[in-house]
């Protein structure tokens, strides 16, 4: 960390300063400029967290040299993580597509589905049980009936299933069923719950908050990973903005910004980002393109008919023209579908 001192500070000042670092560990090294005096404090910059350091006299501005989020940062850990979900790992050269419904409805569409998206090239089935709506009125999901459904769907698929878990209480339940435990946008910061799925050692897909900074989003991660799960998987779904020609504004420099932040896997969601089916495709396009390792993409067989989310759900048809659409792009950006 560095400590920027205002114009004119005096001995006295900096001599106090000094104290107050290295009285909490770290060590301190003054250089002086023509016309500013700066403080290095060399050390665990973890020390010096809680410290108001403006409050300190002769201080004028504080300049962190390290992330806060260091298990999360690709400072000291260059190299990509790949995260195994089923028998494909996701963060290497092979793209992930995660596809399914909103939320599971019952066996046999989410069977016809997973069929589906499988003979497509999906990697892994999406489809949610709890259900986090902004109306207290609204489907919340089957609940662990769904979860049933989804592992009855993987024992005949051989696919992996994504599923949200909302509340702490539900942890251990989920987990007793999913392959990768997805944090929804409006749980982003939910700090118990990131704690409680950081016990885990189960994939975790954490989406961005509506009004999250990228920073915020990788501080969640860090929530995770301070447990011991350093399978976390980051998801962009856009953020909430002025315009409202879309459910969500799709935040497209997040992806190539998070890829040099972190390591972890980064994935996009074009379907909550759009909110609408016809620009899923441009906007998954994008995201391959811009350095997403996968997707994560609403399908539903009859999406007239959807408890949830039809507006943005493709039919299967048009699945399959975004896969073969896909694949230029993959290319592109060297990866493999
Ligand atoms: C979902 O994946 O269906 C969902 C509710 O997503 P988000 O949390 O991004 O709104
Ligand atoms: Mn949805």
């Amino acid at each position: 960390m560095i400590i920027i001192t205002r114009p004119g500070v005096t001995d006295e000042e900096l001599d106090h300063i000094r104290e107050r670092i290295e009285a909490l560990g770290p060590r301190t090294h003054l250089i002086q400029g023509e016309h500013r005096t700066v403080v290095l404090c060399i050390g665990d910059q973890q020390d010096l967290a809680n410290v108001p350091m403006l409050a300190i006299p002769g201080v004028e501005a504080v300049r962190p040299v390290m992330k806060p989020y260091k298990l999360a940062s690709r400072q000291g850990h260059e190299e990509s993580t790949e995260v195994q979900i089923g028998d494909s790992t996701i963060g290497g050269n092979a793209l992930s597509i995660i596809a399914g419904p909103c939320s599971v409805e019952g066996l046999s569409m989410l069977q016809e589905t997973a069929r589906h998206v499988k003979s497509a090239g999906a990697t892994a089935l999406r489809g949610g049980a709890f259900k986090p709506r902004s109306s207290p009125y609204a489907f919340d999901g089957l609940g662990e009936e769904g979860l049933k459904i989804l592992s009855d769907v993987r024992a005949e698929t051989g696919l992996p299933v994504v599923t949200e878990v909302m509340d702490t209480r539900q942890v251990d339940l989920v987990a007793e069923y999913a392959d990768v435990l997805q944090i929804g946008a409006r749980n982003m910061q939910n700090f118990s719950l990131l704690t409680e799925v950081g016990r885990l050692h189960r994939p975790i897909l954490l989406k961005r908050g509506m009004s999250a900074k990228v920073a915020d989003l990788l501080l969640a991660a860090e929530y995770v990973m301070k447990q011991g799960n350093m399978n976390v998987l980051l998801c962009e779904r856009g953020i909430r903005t002025f315009e409202d020609s879309t459910r969500n504004t799709f935040d497209l420099a997040a992806i190539p910004v998070l890829k040099k932040e972190t390591h972890l896997p980064v994935v996009a969601d074009p379907s909550h980002a759009a909110g609408r089916r016809d620009l899923v495709p441009a906007l998954s396009y994008a995201a391959i393109a811009a350095g997403a390792d996968g997707l994560i993409v609403e399908v539903h067989p009859n999406p007239e008919m959807a408890v949830s989310d039809g507006d943005q759900s493709l039919v299967f048809d048009e699945f399959d023209s975004l896969m073969a659409g896909l694949a230029p792009f993959a290319e592109a950006a060297g990866r493999t579908l």
